[in-house]
């Protein structure tokens, strides 16, 4: 076993300082655009560590100080090609592993490695006109949550399938959604009250653990079900109403709002800073509920020990967020399914004859 040591640096403001000592690395979920839930295995770990010797330390010192950053920008881009080229190059530079998509739209990255590389890439990052106002968030994690590097060009930086009706320009999204802060959507429930519905622009797996309270929760199996259900006609009683649409960072419902007010929703909003911002506001005080499914080895991450537990088993319908592989035995699907019912499909004889084992992220709470 090795114990890593993670530094939390208090970077732009935006991070709590403190220090995490754990089995592992602290990661954080992301949110990429072909990053849907689906089977999941993880690859042995090891820590990224620097290999620096301390001052006066005759070894090599195994504490690190890594950082993950993200951020998205949707904004025109001519060349997507050379942006991808200038992106790797840069992170190949400063040792980052991770996963950025560049597109016509403009580019979503999660990076992570050393915090001083990762500094680096972020001014580096920001020195290009249009990336200058990224709305940078900073993460504990290391690179090591990533396999990789991965700098795709991509026709859409999130995945709906229909690159041809997201118009973007250097304001963002056209036709999007109005956003609205964590506040600001307390002041339009308490303003319009049951008028005003939360649409949950997220895979059903996810909502399942965690929701806004009476969120509409689709059947979306990936990002790519949401056009057909929108045209389907089976949200047509929302389009007179306050729609409040959110996801895990924000980055679907730039796109996801901007498809609904198309298709005749008249007054949608987007919760700005996803899931992620409106817990570090309100954590479990407010009208969010359960967990928030991230897309790491963690599974699903609480914002404080009274987080409701929401989901239920798929197989026994206890209570739980536990998130898993299931059924298993190649034909792996993510499904809410309880400690207890993964030790004994652990247990179990797949079909195939081999064992039928669960996914990580079982958590016992
Ligand atoms: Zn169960």
């Amino acid at each position: 076993m090795v114990v890593v040591v993670v530094i939390s640096d208090s970077v732009d403001n935006t991070s709590v300082g403190g220090i995490t000592i754990c089995d592992g690395v602290v990661s954080v979920g992301t949110e990429h655009a072909d990053n849907t839930p689906a089977a999941r295995t993880v690859p042995a770990r090891m820590p990224q560590t620097r290999r620096d010797r301390c001052p006066g330390c005759p070894y090599s010192c195994t504490v690190s100080t890594p950082k993950i950053v993200l951020f998205y920008v949707f904004t025109p881009l001519a060349d997507p090609e050379a942006i991808r080229l200038w992106q790797q190059s840069v992170c190949e530079q400063h040792g980052l592993r991770g996963r950025i998509i560049v597109s016509p739209h403009g580019i979503n990255s999660t990076v992570g490695g050393d915090i001083t590389q990762v500094k680096k890439y972020v001014k580096a990052t920001r020195s290009y006109p249009a990336f200058k106002n990224a709305d940078i968030k900073w993460s504990d994690g290391s690179g090591d949550d990533f396999p990789r590097l991965s700098v795709r060009v991509r026709p859409e930086i999130v995945t709906f399938g229909v690159p041809g009706e997201v118009a973007v320009d250097s304001r963002g999204v056209v036709g999007g959604g109005v956003h609205l802060s964590p506040q600001d959507v307390h002041a339009l429930v308490a303003d319009r009250g049951d008028e005003v519905v939360f649409f949950d622009g997220r895979n059903r797996i996810e909502a399942e653990v965690g929701h806004f309270d009476g969120a509409v929760i689709t059947d979306a199996t990936s990002t790519r079900d949401f056009v057909p259900l929108l045209d389907s006609g089976r949200y047509d009683d929302l389009k007179d109403r306050p729609v409040v649409t959110y996801c895990t960072g924000g980055v679907r419902c730039e796109v996801l709002t901007s498809l609904m007010r198309a298709r005749g929703f008249r007054e949608v909003y987007q919760l700005d800073g996803g899931i992620v911002r409106y817990g570090e506001e309100f954590g479990d005080r407010g009208l969010w509920q359960g967990s928030l499914y991230v897309f790491d080895e963690r599974m699903t991450v609480d914002f404080s020990d009274d987080a409701p537990v929401v989901g239920a088993c798929v197989r026994c319908g206890t209570a739980t967020n536990a998130v898993a592989n299931f059924p298993d035995a190649l034909g792996r699907e993510l499904a809410v399914l309880c400690p207890s019912c993964q030790s004994e499909v652990a247990g179990d004889v797949g079909p195939t004859g081999e064992a039928e084992k669960p996914a990580v992220g079982e958590r016992h709470r």
